[in-house]
């Protein structure tokens, strides 16, 4: 029996009044409640006596009540407070609107109670704990209690209760949707029992094998669904470009040796070239990782090979340091390339476009100003989008709309987590530089109180000194790039009148024309500024390897990867750099303290993905994949290696999923792609 056909309305627990509620939670079949994963369990098995507890802890304590009073403060408030003790303390507790506890709780009785204490003079409180049933600590699944996302109108008790039911109903009828054979050969128990252990667990080995199972169940079909996807791209045949040796003879110029992983990606590349298909590939590499010269080298071998190639950055500043920083590279192997943006002249902007539609001009680096319908190519061969995140997929696809079948190079320096690239690119194929160049230093950062603002700008003026230069950067304030500028100005003109004044200090922000953007940034990177305050247009790819220091105001109005970002700003030298978080609120401290404990971008993606949720990332508006009940369990990189390694297996032999064999698969595949737009490829 179909259990997502099934109504909740068959179950006891569920009343007609509740339904509704239910529904809000995307929750209509009794499938859909049982695949409901708590989101998280609170686990009253913190047993404490009362001088162990500590402030905001959440614990379990059994206490001998010595009174218990209640009073009616308002019409619809009744409070109860009970003083109680153990042999090491006083615990009161505090109850809201629970008037029927008057008849249970006596002076006298052993309690055992859960919940958050706060520490006051002399003794310690709790409000509206809850209550065991048992002083004898009970068994695991009395002490490890499923927590669900609610929605006003459902208590945890309903929905529990809800669950519980549906368990029942699956006991008779639900079916299994891995077949033995990868149940067996991947070691993951049975859906039943599962479904029975995620949302009751009765251990933490038989949850941690509950989750591992549904995380591998719905990767598994996450991934032969994508992998269906990709093998019929692959069958798009696309230019053949076969010289590689230019990329030998250009990473011989270099002024420093290739870094291991540059090469290998470059090799992967290459691998693709040849084959006659169409490339879709993701570059991921932290930020300063050497992306650029990966691009480089394609774009060469493409040259080489007589075809065209563009590189699209998201920002002017971008795009102009990449043209400089390759031309005169390119201009060594006599091959031509131009820059194409929206604020050059209308006449060098149409030399252009007749250049690249003669074929006279064989590469060209610009921004979305590429996109436009008067770019023409006379034979593109290769697409190449920088900081790939900060465009839609739409302009990616107009881009390659301009060639028969172009190769597609997507660079990005990852917020996505290693774990989840694979998924939401799963339509691409993933390579990564996980290597740094040889000899960075890594950069030292550390969060600073608004009393130690003035301390922080110090520092800075000891960095300016010596003749390094700093990046200060203030925050969006709103969405509105008049009050962030203005913000930006009032910094520039304190730190010029105060900390900073006997240093240049420039100003960038996204008020100002490109022209004046561009000069004030060149002049930055000359030297001529020591310091340039801005908003956060500088956040993407600038490189100015002589800064050493990044200011960061408001930190906490940042999210960890855009953080991560600029900081990327600095530590591009050879010096020792440092970044400083100034926090206006302290509340924020916590979730930063990752930054000055490590500078590896994908640590720092995963530490986001776990505490703020992968709602982000599994928006299905954003990466146009299927919703997935994911977000709720934690599972590893192996589990995604392993539910990838399974899908391929089965789409190599049957890559239609059209054989008996795997009719219930591709059932399965459909379900989780319906309703959705992959589904009209599949
Ligand atoms: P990102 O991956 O963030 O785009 P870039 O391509 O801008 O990084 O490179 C960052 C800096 O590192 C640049 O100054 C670049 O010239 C330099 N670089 C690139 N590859 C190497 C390497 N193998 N060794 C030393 N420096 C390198
Ligand atoms: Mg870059």
């Amino acid at each position: 029996m179909d259990l997502f056909q099934m109504p909740i309305s068959n179950l006891s627990g569920v009343s007609n009044a509740r339904l509704m509620y239910f529904q809000k939670l995307g929750i209509f079949s009794v499938g859909d409640l049982l695949y409901f994963f708590p989101k998280s369990y609170e686990n009253r098995m913190n047993q404490k006596y009362i001088a162990e507890l500590s402030d905001e802890e959440t614990a379990t304590v059994t206490v001998r009540i010595l009174e218990v009073s209640s009073r009616r403060v308002r019409q619809n408030l009744t409070l109860i407070s009970v003083m109680a003790e153990d042999e090491t303390g006083s615990l009161k507790l505090t109850f809201f609107n629970q008037k029927y506890l008057i008849n249970s709780l006596k002076a006298g009785q052993e309690i055992t109670v859960f919940g958050k204490v706060s520490r006051r003079i002399g003794y310690f409180e709790m409000t509206n704990p809850s209550i065991q049933k048992s002083t004898k600590g009970g068994n695991f699944s009395e002490n490890y209690i499923p927590k669900y996302p609610l929605t006003k109108g459902l208590t945890q008790g309903v929905v529990q209760k809800a669950v519980a039911d549906a368990l029942t109903v699956a006991k008779e009828h639900i079916g299994e949707t891995l077949s033995m054979d990868i149940r067996k050969k991947y070691h993951l128990c049975e859906l039943l029992y599962a479904l029975q252990n995620i949302h009751f667990p009765t251990g933490e080995q038989e949850l941690s094998a509950a989750k591992k199972r549904l995380a591998f169940e719905e990767l598994f079909y996450l991934m032969l669904g994508l992998g269906k996807l990709k093998l019929q791209q692959k069958k798009v045949a696309g230019p053949k470009l076969v010289n590689y040796k230019i990329a030998e003879e250009f990473a011989d110029k270099l002024p420093f040796p290739l870094t291991d992983a540059q090469k290998r990606v470059t090799r992967e590349i290459c691998n693709d070239f040849k084959q006659g298909y169409q490339m879709n590939r993701l570059v991921q590499g932290d930020v300063g990782s050497g992306k650029t010269m990966v691009a480089a080298m394609a774009m060469l071998i493409c040259a080489k090979s007589g075809y065209q190639a563009v590189l699209m950055a998201p920002t002017e500043i971008l795009a102009r340091q990449h043209y400089e920083g390759l031309k005169p590279y390119f201009d060594e192997f006599g091959i031509s390339v131009e820059l194409l943006v929206s604020s050059m002249k209308k006449k060098e902007k149409t030399a252009v476009q007749t250049g690249l539609q003669s074929g006279e001009i064989s590469l060209v680096i610009g921004t979305h100003a590429l996109i436009y319908d008067t770019v023409e190519f006379q034979k593109l061969g290769l697409v190449i989008t920088d900081e790939q995140h900060r465009f839609g997929v739409k302009a990616r696809s107009r881009l390659t709309e301009k060639g028969e079948n172009p190769h597609c190079l997507v660079m990005t320096a990852t917020p996505i987590p290693r774990t989840l690239a694979l998924i939401i690119y799963g339509d691409l194929d993933v390579s990564v530089i996980d290597e740094l160049p040889k000899g960075r230093i890594p950069i030292k950062t550390k969060i600073a109180n608004e009393n130690q603002r003035g301390l922080v700008y110090e520092f800075v003026a000891k960095e300016l000194s010596q003749g390094n230069q700093a990046f200060v950067v203030c925050p969006l304030i709103e969405e509105s790039d008049a009050l962030d500028a203005e913000n930006a100005i009032r910094v520039q003109e304190e730190l010029q009148k105060t900390y900073l004044k006997d240093y240049r200090i420039g100003l960038l922000h996204g008020k100002m024309k490109a022209d004046e953007k561009d000069d004030v940034m060149n002049r930055f990177v000359t030297g001529d500024y020591d310091v340039l305050v801005s908003t956060t247009v500088v956040e993407v790819g600038v490189n100015v390897p002589n800064a050493t220091v990044m200011v960061i105001e408001n930190a906490e109005r940042f999210g960890l990867a855009s953080l991560h970002q600029l900081r990327g700003r600095v530590g591009r030298g050879q010096k020792k750099s440092y970044c400083f978080l100034n926090l206006a609120d302290q509340k924020a401290r916590k979730r930063l303290e990752i930054m000055e404990k490590t500078t590896d971008g994908f640590q720092i993606s995963e530490f986001d993905l776990k505490h703020r949720g992968p709602g982000e990332f599994f928006g299905t508006r954003q990466h146009g994949l299927p919703s997935t009940k994911l977000s709720n369990l934690t599972y590893s990189m192996e589990t995604v290696r392993l539910a990838k390694e399974a899908a391929e297996a089965i789409l190599l032999e049957d890559a239609e999923l059209i054989l008996p064999q795997n009719k219930q698969i591709a059932q399965g595949v459909k379900k989780m792609f319906d309703r959705h737009s992959y589904v009209s490829q599949l």
